[in-house]
């Protein structure tokens, strides 16, 4: 068994920048199933929102217009004093940033740049050309070695370790040592990232299982406004590698089949900086009203740069360039590049407060696996980020005062307990199951973007839960050929199968109930926000018998009264 004051489980933004605030005091301990830098933040392009009022254009910006802008993008769903403290630590925390070493891209008179991005009123995205997760990330990797902090690469979660009103720790997977390992702490924080793999089409990466949202659920910890998932409007066909919003902030136009700049007819003012639920929705309009090109991959609209100029291309998105020239063989200075909609983001996730507190004491959860909520049903670009950091912070200060207060010395008993249950799931695995993972998975993902994309209906979204029961049925004879713990991914894909199916149910589940449209939840057949009955977060816990359950609660509006969006 290891022991931490505090344990970490991810080594993305939120995970470092609670293991560098809090190593100095406590002891840290910080797992990650991959190399911290190769944690999905690294894959951040186009920025980070502040309102540093630097640009030119965005002199009278404040941290009240950037939470105003992001209550507005929200559909009004978002936590309105939440928004308030997110948008009014940006400054601070970009400047922290900076001054620790981030590299930002500059204006002539040397301030931080910041350029437009969607649903913003202002320019108010900080940015390192198209690579400011990378930067972002690796100043924090950075720091966390020179202040010591303990890493566990190659550690899997399994198994959070709670006694209905305390966590004790997590159970984790050493993966080269092949061993199942019980880490007891007095603080356990979650900063497991996106669940994006639910989805065929997806722009994260293969790490983003949802499996940091699908493990505290089993525990009994509520999740919240899970059907709210976005979906990126730029993603090249193919592959799903994300073209930034960058592209569109510094310039660039959408266009069908027909040569037609098409935004103008879905947001006449805002055009292309529409917020993305809107402009993906546009997009898949025009490609099931044939306005679209055919691909043997599917079918897309152009994303088209040329207008911009080489020397703009290569200085403010030269790593966009890279991925076409390597990924689909096109140079964006001289071609359009083909794009379509694909899932991006998890606005939903643990349900925390803004001190990433949870229901069960001594358990946090901060970064997009967690949601406070300060992006309600559509987050607006540059604003996770924000988030990662700010609750990162948020989250460590709580546990800093968890630990000098009421804290209580983990139970040991309980996370050996807990180990042995996981060891008995693992060998039942290997014992000959008749289903294949893999198998078990294309099937969800493949329902998951077809049956609850960015268009729903009721009927659709019934026919997935018929098969996600059905997966889940599948699931419990599922199988796998080696019983080896060292680096066997396929038992790693097995178990954290497992926590996907439970996040896509629970997604399922909140969307079919949700008998509206509001951001990134679109029902066909309920085409109309409805505040009156919807107005409020959706909370998903885990039944007596296994099943999910579904509750509300309150949206805390606190100054803007939900009006219509318009752009
Ligand atoms: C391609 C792309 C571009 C983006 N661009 C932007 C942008 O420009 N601006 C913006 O604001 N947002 C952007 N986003 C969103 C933003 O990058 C993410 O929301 C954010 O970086 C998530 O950070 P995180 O710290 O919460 O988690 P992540 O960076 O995803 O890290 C998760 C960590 O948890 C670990 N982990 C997960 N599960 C387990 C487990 N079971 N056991 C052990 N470890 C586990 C992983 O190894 C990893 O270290 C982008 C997202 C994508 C996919």
């Amino acid at each position: 068994m290891l022991y931490h004051d505090v344990l970490i489980v991810g080594g993305g933004l939120a995970g470092l920048r609670a293991a560098v605030a809090l190593c100095d005091v406590y002891d840290v301990g910080l797992f990650s199933k991959v190399h911290p830098i190769r944690s999905h933040s690294i894959a951040a392009q186009g920025g980070i929102n502040a309102a540093l009022a630097n640009n030119p254009d965005s002199r009278d910006d404040t941290p009240e217009k950037h939470a105003f802008d992001t209550i507005k993008g929200s559909d009004y769903l978002a936590d309105q004093d939440a928004v308030r403290i997110m948008c009014g630590e940006a400054p601070a925390i970009v400047y922290e940033m900076e001054h620790w070493g981030c590299p930002f891209s500059r204006f002539p008179d040397n301030t931080i740049a910041q350029r437009p991005f969607g649903g913003a009123g202002y320019p108010r995205t900080c940015f390192s050309a198209d690579l400011t997760g990378h930067v972002l990330l690796n100043t924090l990797y950075e720091r966390s070695i020179h202040k010591q902090v303990r890493v566990y690469p190659e550690f899997v979660a399994l198994a959070l370790v709670t006694d209905g009103n305390v966590c004790h720790g997590a159970v984790m997977l050493d993966q080269v040592r092949g061993e199942i390992v019980p880490v007891a702490a007095k603080a356990t924080l979650f900063a497991t990232g996106g669940y994006g793999q639910v989805y065929y089409y997806s722009t994260n990466a293969l790490t983003n299982t949802g499996s940091g949202i699908g493990i505290p659920y089993k525990a009994g910890i509520p999740l919240k406004d899970m059907e709210f998932v976005q979906f990126h409007p730029t993603s090249l066909i193919g592959t799903n590698i994300l073209m930034t919003e960058g592209c569109r902030g510094e310039g660039g136009y959408l266009l069908n089949n027909k040569g037609e700049r098409f935004m103008e007819k879905y947001a006449p003012k805002a055009m292309e900086l529409a917020p993305r639920d809107i402009v993906s929705r546009s997009i898949q309009t025009e490609i099931e009203e044939g306005r679209a090109f055919d691909h043997e991959l599917g079918k897309y609209v152009n994303l088209d740069l040329r207008h911009l100029g080489g020397k703009k291309i290569m200085e403010r998105l030269p790593g966009i360039r890279r991925i076409c020239l390597d990924f689909i063989g096109i140079d964006p200075i001289r071609d359009p590049i083909p794009i379509m909609p694909a899932q991006h983001y998890s606005m939903g996730g643990i349900d925390t407060n803004v001190k990433a507190e949870t229901a069960v004491k001594g358990f946090y959860a901060a970064g997009e696996c967690a949601c406070v909520s300060v992006h309600g049903a559509n987050r607006l670009g540059g604003n996770s980020l924000l988030d990662t950091i700010v609750f990162g912070k948020l989250g460590s200060m709580a546990i800093d005062q968890y630990l000098q207060g009421s804290a209580s010395k983990p139970d040991e008993r309980l996370l050996a307990a807990r180990k042995r249950e996981v060891e008995e799931k693992v060998k039942a695995m290997a014992g000959g199951g008749t289903e294949r993972p893999f198998s078990i998975l294309k099937d969800l993902r493949v329902t998951m973007s077809r049956y609850a994309g960015i268009f729903r209906t009721g009927d659709e979204l019934n026919h997935a839960l018929g098969v996600i029961l059905k997966l889940k049925e599948r699931y419990r004879k599922v199988g796998i050929s080696s019983p080896k713990l060292s680096m066997n991914y396929e038992l790693i894909g097995a178990l954290e199968l497992e926590s996907m199916l439970d996040v896509s149910h629970v997604i399922i589940l909140g969307a079919l109930a949700r008998e509206e449209s509001r951001g990134a939840h679109w029902r066909r057949d309920f085409p109309e926000r409805r505040d009156a009955d919807w107005l409020k977060h959706t909370v998903a816990t885990l039944g007596k018998y296994g099943e999910p359950r579904i509750n509300y609660s309150d949206v805390v509006i606190s100054g803007y009264t939900p009006v219509e969006r318009k752009y």
